[in-house]
Formats: structure tokens, C-alpha cells, sequence
């Protein structure tokens, strides 16, 4: 029963506005019950001395992916609406809605399977500056801004320490049903990573040049004056992008830039359209664990391979030079492009 209250505290703060993540925290804490039993290596916990081990605080885990690498298994996991689907005839809503349960069932099979959620820092640290990576990496991302990131969402992630990136449409800040300008800032500085996903969610293959320029630069301007440093990664919307896309992209100084082209392997070369794991509102389970697939093999961390020290936020720092992409991998643009 008290199980059914606790979801049922999560399902409404998906549905409802304005639910701090404390709250929210707290109901998804007293959910931590054995749902799916049969994924699970043992049995949840608070966090103890396991989640201590987690990336982004001062101790590191015991095994890790060691640097050089490429193309590198990272999962990059997409994710939506993180909510009860409010209109059941709405199909495209209903699979761009995970529920609250499923993605708290997610979270805790992650965790229980010793992934290790790391964001774009960290895989740029890998791919460009010899940098490990905790074992069995992914990167959970969610599209768009909507404001259940904050009141669902995140309070899920911080029960297990998690990172996260929201890719937010600039131009929907502050709108109902989006995230505001207060949420991103908390939520960054607890370890979401902002990355941009327009200003206006346009498909920036049918949209002017002078409008491709406005969405893609404008956006970075507008989120790096809400978070106060540089916003470094780029979404295209609805994986919609060619090459005058990705040159406006790069020209505006983002390093990475996801699609949502399939697969889980990613090298410094194809950066400007990494794929993604799609994560459909209704997936069961089994779905989820099959789409990431074999885990990238880790190692026993050593004095040699141990990553970086460094603190919860690892600030990029202007100007950050990157290694041109090597003759074996090509251009980045060349051949992934439909
Ligand atoms: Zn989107």
C-alpha cells in the first residue's frame, strides 16, 4: 500500500506543476521496493558506500573504460516526457511519455547493474583528452525542456546520484509545461548538463539560412546566460540536420551534436551526429537492456588509468582546442549523412 501511495505520488507529480524534487525525492525514495525483482543483482539501498563509488564524487569506482578507445560503447539514452500520458487517443504522446515507474524501474536497473551515468564532459574528456571513464558508461538524455525533467525526472536521478543532460529549446524557458530559468540553474548545479536543442524547435533543414544561424547560435547565447558558462552540445530537432546543419553547429562552437539515429558506439569523428537509444513511452524492461547492448569491457582501475580527479561539474574552459579528426576516421560529416 504504502508502495501504491509512493507512485502514486510520483504519477501525480508528473501530472501536477510546481512539485519541489525534495518531495517528489522523498516519495520515489520510499518506492525503492523490489519492482522487477528478477533484474535485479541485489536488493536497492539508500545511498551507502556503493553510490559513494559513483562518478562525481571524491571516490571513483573500482573498474573503468580505459582511454583510447574509438569508437567507444556509451549508450546515449533518449528520453522525453517523463510522465503518465494525459490523452490516451495521443499516440506520438503516449510513446514520447516514459512513466514515472518505468523510468524509476529504469533508473534502479541501471544502477543495480553498475552503469554508471556520465554526461558530455566526461565523454569529450574521453574521446579528446585521454581521459578513463567509469565502468559500463551511458549518458541519459532528455529532449525538449519540459518541466517533468524537473518535477519527475530529477528527483528520480538524485536518489542514485545520477547525471543527466536536458536539452532545452531556448525559446520555451519559462513557458507552462517547460522548464523555468530557476529550475535549470538548480538542476545544473546538481549535476544536470544543459546542452541546446534550438530556440524554437525548428526543423533546421526546411528553415532560411539567416534562420538556421538564429536557431543554432541564439540558443547557445541564450542557455549560457542562464547557467553562466559555455553550453558546448547541440540536439538537432527531431534528428533533423545535413550539412549546412552541422556547419552551423560547429560554426557556433558546440563540440558534439545527437541525432536520433540508432546505436550505441561513439568516436571523436562522428561527434556532430552521434546516435542515440531511443526510449519509448510503454517499452518494457527487456526492451531497454537489449537496446544497449554488450556493455563496453571495463578494467581494474590502476594508478595509470584512474580518471581525473574532479568535482561534480567539470567546467570546460575557453579556448579548448580539439584534435582534428584523424585520416582513419574521415571527416565527420562524411558517409552519415541520409
Ligand atoms: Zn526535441
Amino acid at each position: 500500500m504504502l508502495v501504491l501511495l509512493a507512485v502514486a505520488a510520483i504519477v501525480q507529480a508528473a501530472t501536477t506543476t510546481e512539485v519541489r524534487p525534495v518531495q517528489a525525492q522523498a516519495a520515489a525514495r520510499a518506492a525503492h521496493t523490489p519492482v522487477g525483482a528478477s533484474f535485479r543483482a541485489q536488493q536497492p539501498s539508500e545511498p551507502s558506500t556503493a553510490t559513494l563509488s559513483r562518478p562525481g564524487v571524491p571516490t571513483m569506482p573500482a573498474e573503468v573504460v580505459p582511454t583510447g578507445r574509438s569508437p567507444v560503447r556509451v549508450p546515449i539514452l533518449m528520453y522525453h516526457y517523463i510522465r503518465v500520458n494525459p490523452d490516451p487517443g495521443d499516440r506520438l504522446g503516449f510513446n514520447l511519455s516514459v512513466t514515472p515507474a518505468d523510468f524509476r524501474l529504469q533508473m534502479d536497473w541501471l544502477y543495480d547493474n553498475d552503469y554508471h551515468p556520465v554526461d558530455f564532459d566526461d565523454l569529450r574528456a574521453y574521446l579528446f583528452e585521454n581521459q578513463s571513464l567509469p565502468s559500463r558508461p551511458v549518458v541519459l538524455t532528455f529532449d525538449d525542456g519540459y518541466r517533468d525533467m524537473y518535477t519527475t525526472a530529477f528527483p528520480i536521478l538524485r536518489v542514485h546520484q545520477f547525471k543527466g543532460v536536458s536539452y532545452v529549446v531556448s525559446g520555451f524557458l519559462n513557458s507552462p509545461n517547460y522548464l523555468t530559468t530557476e529550475m535549470v540553474q538548480e538542476m545544473e548545479a546538481l549535476g544536470i548538463q544543459i546542452g541546446a536543442h534550438t530556440v524554437s524547435h525548428a526543423d533546421l533543414t526546411r528553415i532560411s539560412a539567416a534562420s538556421l544561424h538564429s536557431e543554432v547560435f541564439d540558443s547557445k547565447a541564450a542557455l549560457e546566460a542562464v547557467v553562466g558558462h559555455a553550453v558546448l552540445d547541440f540536439c538537432y530537432p527531431s534528428g533533423k540536420f545535413n550539412d549546412a546543419v552541422i556547419s552551423a553547429v560547429q560554426a557556433a562552437g558546440f563540440l558534439t551534436a545527437t541525432t536520433t539515429q540508432p546505436g550505441v558506439a561513439h568516436s571523436a569523428g562522428d561527434r556532430f551526429t552521434w546516435s542515440r537509444v531511443r526510449v519509448s513511452g510503454g517499452e518494457s524492461l527487456e526492451e531497454l537492456i537489449t537496446d544497449l547492448g554488450e556493455p563496453e569491457p571495463a578494467v581494474k582501475e590502476t594508478p595509470a588509468n584512474a580518471p581525473a580527479p574532479r568535482g561534480l561539474r567539470w567546467k570546460v574552459t575557453f579556448p579548448l582546442q580539439l584534435p582534428l579528426p584523424t585520416p582513419e576516421e574521415g571527416s565527420p560529416v562524411e558517409g552519415l549523412i541520409p
